[in-house]
């Protein structure tokens, strides 16, 4: 029995080299494949390793380590990467799914064929996961949830959804994501919509706690203490939209677990607050106030931007900017510095910072899976060693949005890569130069996304 075995075993190893790539296709017998040659950022915010070399066996890596150094079984594949700098695939924990097409953004879009799109916009970009905020509704979101996390779709990312957000209504901008959310009024109420989201298997729960610069009544802290109470109750996390530095305060108080944007000013009692609650965390969102002041990216657009979006879109955006005042200007400069004070001051502190774009949401100008980019670009103008930011991008957003074999280059870990020409350390725009992007242990057909896309093969 166990000697059949290891001549069945054998005739496997004997055999993989030639079936790797076939297997890879099919997704049926076992790919050994063995890269070698790469700087290799794991993702733990230790130094690089060069000329590393690892293993990925199926879907999952199985050994990491240096190029001579490694075991390898017989009969594995090798892909030479030298001069190449590779990364664990990044993750996105805020977004907006399913509602830019185009020039248009509603609800209208909201079709399964428009949130896959959006996946594979990820996916291309060299994003494992996104997590959509609360903006989604009805069963769909459940249902591609599942299939992409059962990798029904190999060249898209992982979806998960919060479903949708708890709020009074008002405070949802913009106005045509509204319709999504549970309207809260009463305790009971917010309790029995969070117990909604549990039976749907959401993880994280979002909520919103802004006045929108005293526009709306926003939600009160009876009704945000029943939600994250409720939440924690059934294992959940919530996440909340607020800007506001008392309301940051208020919502450490209550046990708040994630801010789903950069805090709009930090002071040291909220750092104290942070100190006192070390399982929050804080996602970054800076792309939508720096974009105001610093998009270097869309004039000429950056040619990741010109083969996904369309010209037209692009050429709205960059209409969007000359009508600004001077004094529109130096408001949003100013929002910026505080912003960016904020962060680093946070990031000083050891608070757990993750990467969240926003993507997808206001009225389609946040391009979905460039957005990543810019962000990381925006938190390392802010002040965070690059280093750091890709520990935010992969490791600790892995962490916050409960995705336990993403976020790191490890055996056991899924295997999800991304092959850069250049190295971000250097630069982090250099998490721009994408060669290849692997997903559970498969390159994903860029060519063909693009080609999709750009109409041109
Ligand atoms: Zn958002």
């Amino acid at each position: 029995m166990h000697r059949s075995a290891f001549v069945l075993v054998t005739c496997l190893l004997l055999t993989i080299g030639r079936t790797n790539a076939t297997a890879q296709r099919q997704g049926t017998s076992k790919s050994v494949i063995l890269f070698e040659g790469a700087r290799l950022i794991v993702g733990d915010g230790r130094g690089p390793i060069e000329n590393s070399a690892f293993l990925v066996e199926n879907d999952r890596f199985s050994r990491v380590g240096t190029k001579g150094a490694l075991q390898i079984p017989e009969g594995a594949t090798r892909v030479d990467l030298t001069g190449k700098t590779v990364i664990p695939a990044l993750i996105d924990a805020h977004s907006h799914i399913g509602y830019m097409k185009n020039l248009t953004s509603g609800s209208q879009n909201y079709t399964r064929e428009n949130i896959l799109d959006h996946m594979y916009r990820f996916a291309y970009f060299g994003v494992a996961a996104s997590q959509a905020m609360g903006t989604d509704f009805g069963v769909l979101p459940y249902q591609i949830r599942d299939e992409l996390l059962a990798g029904k779709y190999p060249d898209a990312a992982r979806f998960l959804t919060a479903g949708r957000g708890l709020s009074p209504i008002d405070e949802i901008s913009p106005t045509n994501m509204r319709h999504a959310a549970y309207v809260v009024t009463t305790e009971e109420g917010a309790r029995a919509s969070v117990g909604e989201l549990a039976a749907q298997k959401v993880k994280i729960v979002k909520t919103w706690v802004d006045d929108r610069g005293g526009s709306v009544k926003k939600l009160t802290p009876d009704l945000y203490r029943a939600i994250i109470d409720e939440a924690h109750k059934h294992n959940m996390r919530v996440a909340v939209h607020a800007t506001g530095l008392a309301d940051a305060k208020e919502l450490l108080r209550a046990g708040i677990d994630i801010f789903a944007h950069m805090i709009s000013d930090v002071d040291d009692e909220l750092v104290a607050l942070f100190k006192q609650h070390p399982n929050t965390a804080v996602l970054s969102a800076l792309g939508g106030p720096r974009r105001a002041i610093y998009a270097p990216w869309l004039n000429p657009p950056h040619s990741l931007v010109a083969e996904t979006v369309s010209a037209e879109q692009i050429k709205r955006l960059q209409g969007r900017f000359p009508e600004r005042s001077p004094d529109a200007l130096k408001r949003a400069q100013d929002a910026w510095d505080r912003l960016a004070r904020g962060i680093a001051k946070l990031n000083a502190a050891g608070v757990k910072i993750g990467v969240g774009t926003d993507g997808g949401g206001q009225q389609g100008d946040q391009f979905i899976g460039w957005t990543m980019h810019t962000e990381l670009e925006n938190m390392v103008a802010a002040g965070i060693t690059p280093a750091q930011v890709i520990v935010a991008a992969t490791r600790n957003s892995a962490e916050i949005l409960g995705l336990d074999d993403l976020g790191m280059i490890a055996p056991g870990k899924s295997a999800d890569f991304v092959v850069l020409d250049a190295n971000p350390l250097d630069d982090i725009t250099n998490t721009r130069r994408i060669g290849n992007v692997y997903l559970r242990g498969r390159q994903i057909d860029r060519a063909k996304l693009r080609a999709g896309w750009t109409g041109r093969p």
